[in-house]
Formats: structure tokens, C-alpha cells, sequence
């Protein structure tokens, strides 16, 4: 599918819509390199250093940004080719790994997989990507869950193969037909449309969702009404103060313009997140996906169509990925992605 050749209206958005400070512009003129969206595009940030978030201007209107998903896919799903050996290996550490740290049940040897899974804790990028695979959530069997932005519901799968009772809800209607013929119950439309009732659910999740909405704010006011009291959200981002957008700037990955039309620092996330009424937070901020930001970058950076990695690109992007680690022992909020954890 190509995309639109329409422009997308947009309107000026000099302050921000967390703070109302007048943003700085940061950049100027960006194009949507990923998926050929027409437009020009520029990113201001709060002046305020205590919120520091990104934004659009202009920002497009909430009625028109339809047009820039209309070569993207949500639905994709990337297919992995491993050594069934290795596979085996990985999903037993997996396993021994998410028994020990969320209490979910081992699949197979106890021993064996409790060993693997301990290997595993000393690898802390393999250890961040097996945390996000259960949303950094205990093991609940019969819990409700619910997932916004949920794709073709490859994370409601697993999830739901764990024992919890999933649920989803996503505007991408092609999407939403390949997470159906998984058997998966998932809604079409926005949250707010699906009017669930109040403490329904006992975790709302989302990954790489809020970055992507007009309305944070409402969004995460409408998650604390329907997470049941002592219900959990788990909410993924990217950081933009990151490593990636330092060394990046207006190549960084992570801008994605038109379809982030913000970018949060994870002080300015987690004040909204107590702005809306949870109580008790847990911030964390992962080199989850560094390489993958490294190689997309660098081929926005060079101008190249395809992100293809060449052996070189891969050794950087791994380089890349250790540089993020060492830096974060002494520079916390350099990693590419913000996971904001909450309680009601
Ligand atoms: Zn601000």
C-alpha cells in the first residue's frame, strides 16, 4: 500500500500540553522517513527542564492523522528464526526466568530452567525484553487484562497462555481481524469508546501506545477508572533523553513524525501519571531495543529505504547497546525506553 498523497492539516502548537511553558524549537523541516506521510514537520520541547517532553508543530488534527496509518502495519508480525535447540534452551530460561521473578509456573525441569533463569538476571538487555514480554506483571490466573493498542495481539497470546484472562483494543480494523482468528477478544475504536465499566480490570497495558495519542492525559484518566484498586498499568515509551537521541538528533528513530506527536522524558510521564491519581509509581528506563534504534536511526540518518543491517552496522549497533548500558550505570535516563509501572 502507498500512502496518501493528501496533506494532513495540522495547527500550531507553541505550549506544552503538559505544563503550558512555551516550547523551544528543536527541529525543523522533519519528513516522515519511515512511511512517506507528505508534510514538513517541526519538534519543539518544554523549556521547563524539571518536563523536558517533545512535541509536534505543527501538530496534526486528530481527525486527519488517520492518513499517515495508511501504509502502516500493525499487524506485521515479525517472525524469528532461531535453531529449534537454541529455541528450546531460550524458552526454558524464559520460563525459569519468569517463575522466579513473577511466580508464573515452570514448563518444564524445575532445576534446569531455575538455573537458566538465573543466567538469564545477569544479562540485563535479554532480562528488560522477558520482563516487557509479561508487562513487568506478577502471575494472576484469572486476572483481566487489558491491552490498549493491542496489534494483532501477539503480547494478548502470550499473556493469555500464562492464565490471564485477556482483552484488547486497537484502531487498526485489519489488525484487529488477525488478532480475532487467534481467538482473542479485541475491540475496534479508542478506549474511551468502549466504555468498560469502573475497576474492571485488574491490568491495563500499553506498549508504544501514548506517544502515538492526541490526548495523554484523558487516555491514562480513563486507565485509572477502569484498573480495579490495586489494579496495575504498565506503560511503555520512548525516552527522549535517550542515548539514541543525543547521538540521533532530528535522525533519531524514536521522533517518528508524524505519528508521535509527543515524546516523553520520564519525569514529565511520571508527574502525569500522578497527575491522574496512582498512587504508588515505579519508573524504570531500559536499553531494551537499542540496537534495532541504533540500525533504524542510522538508515534514517543515511537516507536508505530499507533499515537492512550489514555486518558492520551490526557490530555498531551492539557496541551501541553496551555504550547505553555503561552510560546508564552512571547517567540513569539515557536508555532508548521509558516503562512506567503503576498501582491504583
Ligand atoms: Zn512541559
Amino acid at each position: 500500500m502507498t500512502a496518501p498523497d493528501v496533506q494532513i492539516r495540522a495547527y500550531p502548537a507553541p505550549r506544552c500540553f503538559l505544563c503550558g511553558t512555551e516550547g523551544a524549537v528543536l527541529y525543523r523541516g522533519l519528513e516522515d522517513r519511515l512511511f512517506g506521510t507528505p508534510g514538513k514537520w517541526g519538534v519543539r520541547r518544554c523549556a521547563d527542564p524539571a518536563c523536558g517532553v517533545l512535541w509536534l508543530d505543527p501538530m496534526p488534527f486528530p481527525e486527519d492523522i488517520g492518513r499517515a496509518y495508511q501504509a502502516y502495519y500493525t499487524h506485521a508480525e515479525k517472525k524469528r528464526h532461531r535453531n529449534p535447540r537454541l529455541q528450546k534452551v531460550f524458552d526454558s530460561a524464559r520460563s525459569g526466568y519468569l517463575a522466579q521473578r513473577y511466580g508464573y509456573p515452570f514448563n518444564g525441569n524445575k532445576m534446569v530452567e531455575g538455573l537458566l533463569g538465573l543466567l538469564i538476571r545477569l544479562h540485563p538487555t535479554r532480562r528488560a525484553s522477558l520482563d516487557f514480554d509479561v508487562m513487568y506483571l506478577p502471575h494472576k490466573p484469572g486476572g483481566r487484562l487489558l491491552e490498549i493498542g493491542c496489534g494483532s495481539g501477539k503480547l494478548l497470546e502470550f499473556l493469555k497462555s500464562l492464565g490471564w484472562i485477556v482483552q484488547g483494543v486497537d484502531f487498526d480494523s485489519r489488525a484487529i481481524d488477525r488478532a480475532r482468528e487467534k481467538g482473542l477478544e479485541v475491540r475496534w475504536g479508542t478506549l474511551q469508546d468502549q466504555r468498560y465499566p469502573d475497576n474492571f480490570f485488574d491490568a491495563v497495558v500499553m506498549s508504544h501506545v501514548i506517544e502515538h495519542i492526541h490526548n495523554p492525559e484523558g487516555l491514562l484518566r480513563e486507565c485509572h477508572r477502569i484498573v480495579r484498586d490495586r489494579g496495575q498499568i504498565t506503560v511503555a515509551t520512548p525516552n527522549a533523553q535517550s542515548l539514541g537521541h543525543r547521538v540521533f538528533k532530528s535522525d533519531w528513530r524514536g521522533l517518528e513524525p508524524p505519528r508521535h506527536l509527543q515524546v516523553f522524558t520520564a519525569p514529565a510521564l511520571h508527574s502525569l501519571i500522578e497527575k491522574v491519581g496512582f498512587s504508588r509509581t515505579k519508573l524504570l528506563i531500559t536499553s531494551r531495543g537499542a540496537q534495532e534504534i541504533y540500525v533504524a536511526s542510522q538508515a534514517i540518518r543515511r537516507k536508505l529505504a530499507s533499515s537492512k543491517p550489514n555486518a558492520l552496522d551490526r557490530a555498531m549497533a551492539i557496541a551501541f547497546q553496551l555504550t547505553e548500558l555503561g552510560a546508564g550505570l552512571v547517567q540513569p535516563d539515557v536508555g532508548e525506553e521509558i516503562v512506567m509501572i503503576a498501582w491504583k
